[in-house]
């Protein structure tokens, strides 16, 4: 069985900037921090590892309670958020979701650095829930590539439970900035970088993905790559 691990922001969708607006008003209703720090960078990122940055930078002590308190306010308005914020399905992704669904070896999972709250909200947001079976999510994790290595193990878990399955023999990761390339790499994922979000195809290429794509709409190439895996998987399902 093999497994596609999708990142969401600038991947699947784009929300219009709402992690960052619910951000903000988080640490303004709960922490009272009338100064949302500039320049933090939300791309790529653990939503764990961004709100440690904001309580450094503002005199915040960076806590596992501050942690929870954040993380219980910021799911409360996440919702509304969302429905405020324009975004959008990002072009390609119904599609691809449709074929990769279609094929019974292959499982969908997550790969995200939203919280695993976030990202059902943000899935559901946009008619997305249901279609990812298991994930690694930035709750417990601030580094991605401890995210990856959970959603690794989430696969391998989730294919292992299910009947008549041979076990997990291989994984794609596909995400739209240099840190979905690098977690790819730590498990040894085949990793397609996509140009839909806040990194430009040249600083994709610098970090020499298997794949670059301009969008999710032209897929030939990547599921060539699943049904190439596929086969692989199969052959060394069948070795004596
Ligand atoms: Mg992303």
């Amino acid at each position: 069985m093999y497994a596609v691990l999708f990142d969401i922001d600038g991947t699947l969708l784009q929300s219009g900037g709402a992690g960052h607006v619910a951000f903000a008003e988080t640490f303004r209703e709960a922490f009272h921090l009338t100064k949302f720090p500039e320049g933090v960078a939300f791309a790529g990122r653990s939503d764990r590892a961004i709100a440690q940055e904001i309580m450094l930078r503002a005199g915040i002590e960076p806590s596992l309670a501050n942690w929870q308190r954040f993380h219980a306010d910021y799911c409360g308005r996440l919702d509304n958020v969302l429905s405020a914020c324009e975004g959008a399905v990002l072009p390609g992704v119904l599609e691809l979701l449709d074929r990769l669904e279609e094929d019974s070896h292959t499982a969908l999972g997550l790969l995200t650095g939203n919280t695993n709250f976030g990202a059902q909200a943000k899935t559901t947001a946009y008619g997305l829930a249901g279609r990812f079976l298991f994930g690694g999510y930035g709750d417990q994790r601030a580094d991605r590539d401890d995210i990856a290595a959970d959603a690794r193990r989430a696969a391998k878990e989730f294919i292992a439970a299910e009947d008549n399955e041979p076990s997990l023999c291989g994984v794609m990761v596909i995400g739209d900035t240099p840190a979905d390339i690098r977690c790819g790499r730590a498990i040894d994922a085949f990793v397609v970088a996509v140009a839909t979000g806040g990194s430009s195809r040249d600083e994709l290429a610098a970090c020499q993905p298997d794949l670059l794509l301009e969008d999710l709409t032209d897929t030939e190439a990547l599921l060539a790559e699943v049904s190439a895996a596929e086969r692989r998987c199969l052959e060394l399902a069948t070795q004596p």
